[in-house]
């Protein structure tokens, strides 16, 4: 598939050639571990063993490195997989790490309590701000770590000025993009060494699904990163890269309709009076819109808001939501609500990453728009006026 055609055809088509066999137009479910060979060290298809590589994932990881313009797509059992890779990679001890202040809660429980034990040190910045992603690099610091926009509180990030920053110092610039897609956001064309993506989420986008994928363009990279993937073994299965592969055709106009619900969502909390603050990149007062604006597409399908009456207004607004499915995780076709403070981000309680009580997350679906404000005007009591 030529790297000229657009995302939208990009996305059903690369990686997606017909099967050779019997002519499928969708890549089979190799549900398969070895391959037979034609005398001891003839592979037909380049396939031995499936950790090593096999024909569905092939598809997926194809894919993903057309969708974010990138050498090399690898594709995991989980986010979290994917970025225990990526460390291994990158780092060995004495190494020391730049995150987010607002990092999603397993990437901040992975440095903090895995690889620190490991002698890999860090340390949290504002990220939003250049200069103190500046300020927090030290003689030892080989990778900064970004993700914009940000979870739960999209916070957003400039990417071209941080890669900058990571270019002077000479270290890699990490991007988790898992909240916008690569159909918002290009991380690697604004400057990044890697793209980080959960695929359980807006990639999959069914809520069927647990993957992780990692993006990059330098050559060198994506063989260490290739090696240790097969070397440490937390490949996506056949059935889960199938369904992920599956879920990215629909990549660009599903994030459309996100876009445009999380719009009115996030415009009719601004004028509700039970709101004190709405968590939104699209809107013009949000601290981040103007770069928002600059490097992605649109601004996505999540928002946060904070609640007057503080941790137990946020949790009966959670469980009042009827249509707002109450769970973990975001991304899905379907609306879903949360409670970053007791769920999703518990485990920052107490640390530089404790997010707000009074805090309630959206990943707004594509559901019927009026459908959804209404259910949300419920949930909060009183009209929404
Ligand atoms: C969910 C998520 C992860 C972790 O991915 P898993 O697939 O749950 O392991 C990483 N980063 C972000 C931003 C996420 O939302």
């Amino acid at each position: 598939m030529s790297d000229q055609h657009s995302f939208e055809t990009l996305a059903i088509h690369a990686g997606n050639t017909a099967d050779p066999l019997t002519g499928a137009v969708v890549p089979p479910i190799y549900q398969v571990s070895t391959y037979k060979q034609d005398g001891v060290g003839g592979l037909r298809g380049g396939y031995e063993y499936s950790r090593s590589a096999n024909p569905t994932r092939t598809a997926l990881e194809e894919n993903l490195a057309a969708l974010e313009g990138g050498r090399r797509g690898l594709a995991f059992a989980s986010g979290l997989a994917a970025e225990d890779c990526l460390l291994r990679t990158l780092l060995t001890p004495g190494d020391h790490v730049v995150i987010p202040n607002d990092a999603y809660g397993g990437t901040f429980r992975l440095f903090a309590k895995v690889a620190s034990r490991w002698g890999v040190d860090f340390s949290v910045a504002d990220t939003s701000d250049v200069a103190a992603v500046r300020a927090a690099l030290t003689p030892r610091t080989k990778v900064i770590w970004v993700e914009t926009p940000s979870n739960p509180l999209l916070g957003i990030t400039d990417i071209a000025a941080v890669a900058g920053v990571a270019r002077q110092a000479g270290v890699r610039l990490v991007v988790d993009n898992t909240f916008a897609s690569p159909y918002l956001q290009q991380p690697l064309a604004l400057g990044a060494d890697v793209v980080v993506h959960s695929t359980t989420k807006y990639m999959g986008g069914h809520s069927d699904v647990v993957g992780g994928a990692l993006v990059v363009g330098d050559p060198d990279l994506a063989d260490e990163l290739a090696f240790h993937q097969n070397a440490m073994g937390a490949v996506a299965g056949p059935f889960d890269a199938w369904l992920v592969l599956r879920g990215i055709k629909t990549l660009a106009v599903r994030m459309d309709r996100h876009d445009g619900n999380a719009t009115k969502v996030a415009d009719m909390l601004t004028r509700h009076p039970k709101v004190t603050q709405v968590l939104y990149p699209g809107l013009p007062e949000h601290p981040g819109h103007e770069i928002a604006a600059k490097q992605m597409k649109a601004f996505g399908g999540m928002v946060s808001f904070r609640v007057e009456g503080g941790e137990e207004a946020a949790v009966e607004v959670c469980n009042r939501a009827k249509l707002f499915t109450l769970g973990e995780s975001l991304g899905g076709v379907e609306s879903l609500i949360e409670h970053p403070g007791r769920m999703t981000h518990a485990s920052t309680a107490g640390s530089l990453l404790e997010v707000p009580a009074d805090l309630v997350r959206l990943s707004v679906g594509i559901e019927n728009a009026d459908d959804l404000l209404a259910d949300l005007t419920q949930a909060l009591g009183g009209s929404g006026k």
